[in-house]
């Protein structure tokens, strides 16, 4: 194990991100590894939240206009930071509501079924919330029956061509997560995106599970709609306000849930019951922003933006490497399997490992100061992330689960999910 531990250390010494680690308050945590499920709180986040409560406290009503950081743009401000890593323009990217409500605001704006097109595609791996949205959908505009599920071959990654092979001329609109929440498999979003287009299909993303950890050309590679959550790989804090992508060329589409701030800021305060949509994509606003919710978003995307995108996911597939490189050197001997893509290209911040105790091992590695996530009925997902992980934390995390294996650790835990898992 000394060898593993040295190598480690000569990574580390090489990190042009190590410095970024002193940033983040670690807390309990000795090796936090579910930074794709709730990423950890920074010191430039605190600071720009503090600030806006110091604004609220100094300027009242009138901290929507002024101060540093004027409430009444900052879902614009913040979308501005956002639309850098993501390859969009400033005018297309949004930080407001949360996943789920962009889901429907989107494909609800978007969606024009007809009876002959009428089919949405998604995938039979997605998160729920994104399935529920969908289906709620297609049940209000009369076709209960319109959800297509590209199926997977495996149970944990989809192939490209099968997904192409479902873009029939049935389908209106396809939305896929970038990056699949369990497996880790990153979709070829240019190509799906492309063959899409030829067939007359509006395609969107759920970039959840991408954000902040994979680069993204959205405007480049033409994907017409995205949205996502910015408390797992961007660390905005629990519950913290979603983003929004619309490209530009659907702009002028009236949107399907309305709301004031949805109005065009100019005229928004004559107070006239006509709606007069904005021009740019703060027309995907319904009410009042979360302020608070979206303050530490400023100081953690600052963050994003001088450790650039590029530096993130280098070092991102260099420590799921190694930690899949030291898995399979070390716990050759156990039925651990690695479902995540070995292929850079194909897999994304996080990787994911089988074992039947694994909701055990689980608790055991979590008892042992290494938080991971348990995915029912019998994985374990495990998120290095590059701007707080170490490559040393790689190799504690793989000793102790080498522990925790060597020493049947896991037989004193239930082998059984928590309420939240
Ligand atoms: C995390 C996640 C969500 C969560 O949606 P919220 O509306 O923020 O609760 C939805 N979809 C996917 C794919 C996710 O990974």
């Amino acid at each position: 194990m000394k060898e593993w531990l040295e190598l480690a250390q000569k990574k580390d010494a090489q990190d042009a991100l190590a410095k970024y680690k002193k940033e983040f308050y670690l807390g309990e945590a000795v090796h936090y590894m579910d930074g794709n499920s709730l990423g950890l709180m920074s010191r430039p986040a605190e600071q720009s939240l503090l600030d806006v409560m110091e604004d609220w406290k100094q300027h009242g009503i009138d901290g929507w206009t002024r101060g540093d950081r004027p409430w009444f743009y900052m879902s614009e401000k913040i979308g501005e930071m956002m639309a850098q890593i993501i390859g969009a323009e400033r005018h297309e990217v949004l930080a407001t509501n949360s996943t789920t409500i962009n889901i429907h605001q989107t494909v609800r704006t978007l969606y024009q079924p007809t009876d002959e097109r009428h089919k949405i595609l998604v995938d039979d791996l997605n998160f729920p919330s994104d399935i529920y949205a969908v289906q709620s959908i297609l049940d209000d505009y009369g076709y209960p029956d319109g959800m297509v599920k590209v199926p997977s071959h495996d149970g944990h990654t989809l192939s490209t061509d099968t997904i192409i092979e479902h873009m029939d001329e049935s389908v209106a609109m396809i939305l896929l997560p970038s990056v699949l929440y369990r497996s880790g498999q990153v979709l070829e979003m240019e190509k799906l995106t492309e063959k899409a287009h030829e067939k007359g299909i509006l395609i969107g993303f759920d970039l959840c599970h991408s954000i902040g950890s994979v680069p993204h050309q959205l405007k480049e590679w033409d994907v017409d709609f995205a949205m996502w959550c910015t408390y797992k790989h961007l660390n905005g804090g629990p519950g913290s306000v979603g983003g929004l992508y619309i490209h530009e060329k659907h702009h002028d589409v009236g949107v399907s849930l309305k709301g004031w701030f949805g109005n065009n800021k100019e005229t928004q305060f004559d107070m006239g019951h006509t709606f007069d949509q904005a021009p740019d994509i703060s027309q995907y606003q319904v009410g009042t922003p979360h302020i608070f919710s979206m303050a530490p978003l400023l100081g953690t995307l600052e963050m994003f933006q001088e450790a650039g995108m590029e530096n993130i996911r280098k070092k991102s597939l260099e420590l799921t490497d190694f930690m899949m490189t030291m898995i399979d050197a070390v716990l050759e001997d156990y039925d651990i399997e690695v479902v995540t893509p070995r292929e850079p290209e194909h897999r994304g911040g996080h990787i994911l490992i089988g074992h039947p105790q694994a909701a055990g091992i689980n608790a055991a590695l979590k008892s042992k100061g290494v938080i991971p996530d348990f995915r029912a009925p019998s994985y374990v997902r495990i998120a290095p992330v590059a701007l707080y992980n170490s490559f040393e934390d790689v190799y504690h995390t793989v000793a102790i689960l080498k522990e925790i294996m060597d020493n049947r650790l896991y037989e004193a835990y239930e082998n059984r999910r928590g309420v939240i898992a």
